[in-house]
């Protein structure tokens, strides 16, 4: 069995499909470290601003010349 920390509070975790929350230990310590726990206007903030960086990173992606770039290399 494969088992990790908590990054929030370091519970050990057993890293099993039936952990949605994995690496973390529960819903509650994702949100935490996602920043996203303080109020549910932080939340609603939280998920615009994502929008905005993933516009931003779709943006900034058109000018990289894609199968050559070794970022994308693995
Ligand atoms: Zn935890």
């Amino acid at each position: 069995m494969v088992k990790v920390n908590c990054p929030t509070c370091q519970t050990q975790v057993e890293w099993i499909a039936e952990n949605k929350c994995k690496p973390f230990c529960s819903d509650r310590c994702r949100l935490i470290d996602l920043g996203e726990w303080a109020s549910e206007s932080r939340v609603i903030k939280g998920e615009s601003l994502k929008q905005e960086m993933t516009a931003q990173i779709d943006e900034f992606s058109e000018d990289l010349p894609a199968a050559d770039e070794p970022f994308f290399r693995h």
